[in-house]
């Protein structure tokens, strides 16, 4: 099986480089629904063309959600190859940094590595299963359109998890590391947003009726950062301040937002504890304070499902030649945080390695393209 495999995708090198360049082509920048949505015809298109029954799961304000299921002549619980086909790059990008292979055998384009190398992977491992009459699992792709934004405006968290709810495994086909670390753990993040109102006062004539909202965040910043918790994970940092109007003038307002992150689910309310506490103590007397904490995205936690399914992955590197990989944590969020929170054992940034995602520089290593195809699609094998 495993050697048909490779030889599939050995004999479809220049026809993954095709699609994978067609991808990029296509622009999908997440704030671009227009775009968002041509890529999306054309993944509907290439999907059902393979025989897969797409569900399309479509929102108003954002790219719409993909999944696609192949049953594979089985009944057994899904494998999901997930991931997302949204990228950051404003639409006419194309036109100035057009898809390109160079001579240092890295692919460069918007959108080239984060995470279009991902989909193509994804795409011909399909295939690929198909041809060797794999039957083990019905394989259910799942491909979100607004990841890039965190699914704000649409209900894509939601509708993902929906989707990934009983699988028994999957694999995420994020941006893959340079270093061939495969992601088994991510924090996860929200935003709090303070905002302290003050009382405005001449700061000539009777600088004493005043009540100074900066000054009263200048007490809460120093009581938030104060909270920090490397060690746990759990950490806070005050990014944007804003506040006053003009230097003669006892500020009236302030406005603050923090970047919260954390590793464990059990955290976030530890979180919105410790941020009520700050927003309740008033330093400068007369002064209000409301704030507002939102999780934007879950963390991926490390479960025994999670590293049991990069033990087979690993297992996998070994016997194949691949050379040693390993679990990687890192601070970024993913939506394989939902696919661990549904209780599916999850491995991320399975995709194609590269670097400088989100960036002119964004490139990937074209080699890993099939070397990285090989790797999942043999590990599905053993699943
Ligand atoms: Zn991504």
């Amino acid at each position: 099986m495993r050697e048909k495999i490779f030889k599939y995708i050995d004999e479809h090198r220049q026809e993954m480089l095709t699609f994978w360049k067609k991808l990029v082509s296509i622009e999908s920048g997440t704030l671009f629904k227009e775009d968002v949505d041509r890529a999306r015809d054309f993944l509907v298109k290439a999907f059902t063309d393979i025989g897969g029954t797409v569900t399309s799961y479509p929102y108003e304000k954002a790219g719409d959600l993909l999944v696609v299921d192949f049953s594979m002549g089985s009944t057994a619980a899904p494998i999901i190859f997930s991931g997302h086909y949204d990228t950051v790059f404003r639409h006419g990008t194309i036109e100035e940094r057009p898809f390109v292979i160079k001579d240092d055998g890295r692919a460069y384009g918007p959108g080239v590595l984060d995470m279009k190398a991902g989909i193509t992977m994804l795409y011909f491992i399909v295939r690929a299963l198909q041809a060797i009459d794999y039957r083990a699992h019905p394989i259910r792709v799942v491909l979100a359109g607004d990841e890039e934004t965190g699914h704000q405006s649409s209900t894509a968290e939601r509708d993902f998890s929906e989707a990934v709810k009983g699988a028994c495994a999957a694999f995420n086909f994020e941006t893959g590391y340079m270093d061939d670390g495969f992601v088994t753990g991510r924090k996860g993040g929200g935003r709090a947003y303070f905002t302290v109102k003050g009382v405005g006062a001449h700061a000539g004539n009777e600088p004493e009726k005043g009540r100074s909202a900066i000054l009263e965040m200048a007490h809460k910043i120093i009581a938030i950062q104060a909270n920090n918790d490397f060690e746990a994970g759990l950490t806070y940092n005050c990014g944007v301040v804003q506040g006053g109007t003009v230097p003669n003038a006892v500020p009236e307002e302030a406005k603050l937002v923090v970047d919260v992150r954390f590793k464990r689910l059990d955290q976030v309310e530890r979180a919105r504890r410790e941020l009520e506490a700050v927003a309740a103590t008033t330093y400068v007397e007369g002064t209000m304070t409301e704030m507002k904490f939102d999780v934007i995205m879950s963390s991926m936690e490390t479960t025994d499902g999670v590293v049991a399914l990069f033990r087979k992955l690993e297992e996998t590197a070994n016997e194949i030649g691949f050379g040693p990989i390993y679990q990687k944590y890192v601070g970024g969020g993913a939506d394989s945080a939902y696919e661990v929170k549904m209780g599916v054992p999850t491995v991320c940034a399975v995709g194609v390695a590269g670097g400088k995602n989100h960036s002119v520089d964004e490139f990937a290593v074209v080699d890993t393209l099939f070397s990285r195809a090989k790797l999942v699609a043999a590990t599905v094998l053993k699943i």
